[in-house]
């Protein structure tokens, strides 16, 4: 099927144009949460779509195959805001934070990154300090998805700095909560229709009720969280490839140069061909991902290949569409130069490549520790 919908802006928007691209958005959140492809494993008690992390991935590759854009935001909504809420809130913060989270009413963000730490989550400067029956949170998130739309975020602060990453925990914040403040959207190169903001805490209070899980638990369901969002950034990346490589093979057999199609010269074929094989095989490691979530089996190492292998494969299939298309895949007029720039943060949000080469290799040493 062919896709011919996305959501995307230039870099010289007036405020009308802001206005018009965030109602856009609204609308999309809106219809996919009719679809149910904003809670896609929440448990149909819970008001979710009752189905699993592989079901998921394949509606985040055809979703990002469409709109990379809508990708994030929904996979922000699946992975990073619901997944720590399905698997650690309790009944009171379900009824208020997953609930109404579901249906496209209402989205979630994740605030982990800070300015000072990105890939070092550990090294959160964020502080909790708890005051009677609440907490009072200090400190700024930064590049935080849906930052401007959520209306809650999963939140991660020091509460024991002694303790280093075993003294952070998770918390719950609403939004608007006095003492909460958005930072200025940042204007970036590639999923340009997604928010993206600093959240900036100043005594902003909570009711201690708002911890999610235990204290001193966060860092290990920060980390939890972003081995199961690594799968559906693997598919958003995987979304992103196919876009990119149907648009080249679509033009290589039409347009002609020396007489012929081009795809009838064998070093567009070759660049095709290795298109493929880089899709196909990334795909196959984030459904084994998936598949191993499903199971209950540990699949961390999995996760981090599938987001590895996919991110790498969309920069890759991008850059090589482009060149496929020639003087085309330069401008606007063809998907091509939007694939390239919306596949490059693939490789750099929910842990960087390098960051993904290290988790494999630490949990490949464990595996073949020398007993
Ligand atoms: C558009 C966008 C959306 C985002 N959305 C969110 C969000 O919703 N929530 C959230 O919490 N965060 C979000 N992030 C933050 C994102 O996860 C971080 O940018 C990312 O983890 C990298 O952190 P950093 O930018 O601080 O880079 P740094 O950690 O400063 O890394 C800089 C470079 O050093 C390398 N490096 C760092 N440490 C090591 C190491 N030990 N070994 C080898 N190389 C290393 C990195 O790989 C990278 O190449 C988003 C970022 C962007 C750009």
């Amino acid at each position: 099927m062919k896709l011919h919908w996305y959501i995307d802006h230039d870099s010289q928007m007036t405020p009308i144009d802001f206005e018009v691209t965030r109602s856009k958005v609204k609308v999309t959140v809106k219809m996919l949460g009719e679809l149910g492809l904003l809670a896609i494993d929440v448990g149909e008690e819970d008001g979710g779509t009752g189905l699993d992390y592989l079901a998921y991935a394949i509606a985040m590759e055809e979703i990002s195959r469409g709109c990379a854009t809508t990708g994030v935001i929904m996979s922000v909504n699946n992975s990073l805001y619901l997944g720590p809420i399905k698997a650690y809130a309790t009944p009171a913060q379900k009824e208020t934070f997953l609930r109404p989270f579901v249906n496209g009413d209402r989205v979630g963000c994740f605030a982990l990154s800070e300015p000072g730490n990105g890939s070092d989550a550990g090294a959160a400067s964020t502080t909790a300090r708890r005051h009677g029956d609440q907490w009072v949170l200090n400190g700024t998130k930064s590049w935080i998805t849906n930052g401007y739309e959520a209306e809650a975020t999963v939140v991660f602060a020091t509460t024991d700095k002694s303790k280093k990453h075993k003294g952070i925990s998770a918390f719950i914040v609403p939004k608007p909560t006095a003492g909460l403040s958005l930072g200025k959207k940042e204007d970036k190169l590639g999923i340009r229709a997604s928010s993206t903001c600093n959240l900036i805490f100043e005594d902003c209070r909570i009711p201690k009720e708002n911890m999610l899980g235990e204290e001193g638990f966060g860092f290990k369901i920060a980390m939890q969280t972003l081995d199961a969002g690594r799968i559906g950034i693997a598919s958003q990346a995987l979304g992103i490839a196919q876009a990119a490589f149907e648009c080249a093979i679509e033009y290589a057999q039409k347009r002609e140069a020396f007489g012929n199609p081009i795809s009838k010269l064998q070093m567009i074929q070759s660049k095709l061909a290795d298109m493929e094989v880089q899709i196909e095989s990334a795909r196959l490691l984030t459904w084994k991902a998936a598949m191993l979530k499903d199971a209950k089996k540990p699949f961390t190492k999995e996760a981090a290949m599938a987001k590895l292998a996919a991110s790498e494969a969309a920069t890759q299939v991008a850059h090589q569409a482009i060149q496929v298309l020639g003087g085309m895949g330069y401008v606007r007029d063809m998907p091509a130069e939007r694939h390239y720039r919306d596949a490059r943060i693939t490789e750099i949000y929910e842990g960087t490549s390098e960051i993904q080469r290290l988790v494999i290799a630490g949990q490949l040493l464990k595996e073949y520790q020398a007993s």
